[in-house]
């Protein structure tokens, strides 16, 4: 199914297409204050603003809930911004339709769960209004593309996905690690599916927003959704990770917005590296094989002696050397580990099955 080009339903002839507003609408003053002065941003078209607040734990603010509709209203009236809330459940999606909200977006705590994405597609079955859908807060790519197709089993066809992160246990810089392949993943999967960034809540804090965005642009993200509050240390939710409209004014002239496609001669320039790189590629993939014929013969050869597969000292060994060699040649030390943890694992999984043949077609007779 194809989806909508973003700037059909978001109309925008500046690049790049930026959604605004605050984590949470508080007041009706704060609203307006902060819509007023994003109106002025000519790349901000759509206002944002959490109506109903999924929060870890009870007892801290959980939104204004449909109060907060009608200062919705009157931002789209009183700026003529678009205007986008969180729906987490059929009743959110009546409420924001019946106050003429132009956009919906599902969050990262609903699209984990299929039966709430099932419940909220079917609901909007038969209503013609766009929906972003965030990424599930776990890196699983295959939630995040069946919310997507939940919806569009039910019409929506005006979807985009919004890349804010996923969860790690490991404390990094970000709040939640951006994981650039998946979203990536998700592009090649789903092909013209319009992909907006939530730098706010990858980084968790206003440092960084200006380099996640400043990478999603390098990836070509189609627009960012960027946090916005009139007093953002004051903020009610994710108070560190919000700026003021005038540092998103500043943050996004300072953003370098490169081409997609070059000159004739820049073109034949990549074409000549991106050729080298493909010689690479193969010579990669020859060895690999060859590495893991030798594993074979390892592998027959340990079995003949009577030999276990899984020798720890020389892994230890190997992987100490490697990584050592590997550093001297300026490689990342957590990629070269990962990429020798998985060409380990192929080895050992290759003699396990030199040692335990599976029973021929002969012997299950
Ligand atoms: C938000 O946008 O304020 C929000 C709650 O986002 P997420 O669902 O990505 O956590
Ligand atoms: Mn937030």
């Amino acid at each position: 199914m194809e989806f909508p080009p973003i700037h059909t339903w978001i109309p925008c002839d500046k690049r790049p297409l930026v959604i605004a507003g605050p984590c949470s609408a508080e007041t009706e003053t704060q609203v307006m204050q902060t819509a007023l002065a994003l109106s002025r941003i000519p790349c901000v078209k759509v206002f944002r603003a959490g109506i109903w607040k999924p929060r870890t734990r009870p007892g801290t603010f959980e939104g204004v809930g449909s109060a907060g509709l009608s200062w919705m209203m009157r931002v789209k009236r009183e700026t003529g911004l678009l205007t986008t809330v969180e729906v987490a459940n059929p009743g959110h999606v009546e409420q924001a339709l019946a106050h003429g909200i132009d956009i919906l977006w599902i969050g990262a705590r609903t699209v984990v769960n299929p039966f709430s994405m099932q419940e909220l597609a079917e609901s909007l079955s038969g209503v013609d209004v766009p929906v972003m859908v965030k990424n599930p807060v776990n890196p699983d790519l295959s939630l995040w593309i069946g919310a997507i197709e939940r919806l569009q089993k039910n019409g929506i066809h005006r979807i985009a996905a919004v890349h804010r992160g996923f969860y790690q246990f490991e404390k990094t810089s970000f709040r939640n690690p951006p994981q650039w392949e998946i979203p990536i993943e998700l592009k090649r999967r789903m092909p013209g599916l319009p992909l907006l960034c939530d730098p706010s809540h990858i980084g968790g804090n206003r440092s960084l927003i200006l380099p996640v965005s400043q990478q999603a642009m390098d990836l070509e993200a189609d627009g960012l959704m960027i946090e916005t509050h009139p007093d953002p240390d004051k903020a009610w939710s994710d108070a560190a990770q919000q700026i003021t409209p005038e540092q998103l004014a500043d943050l996004l002239k300072n953003l370098v917005l490169r081409e997609t496609t070059g000159s004739r001669e820049f073109e034949k320039s990549l074409e000549e590296l991106r050729h080298e790189i493909d010689l690479i590629d193969y010579e990669m993939i020859r060895l690999l094989a060859k590495r893991m014929e030798v594993a074979k013969d390892m592998g027959r050869y340990k079995y003949a002696h009577n030999i276990t597969i899984l020798q720890l000292q020389r892994w230890k060994e190997l992987f100490a050397d490697r990584i050592k060699k590997g550093s001297k040649a300026g490689l990342d030390t957590r990629f070269l580990a990962s990429l020798l943890q998985l060409v380990h694992e192929q080895s050992i999984q290759i003699q396990t099955h030199v040692m335990n043949p599976p029973a021929s077609s002969e012997d299950e007779k």
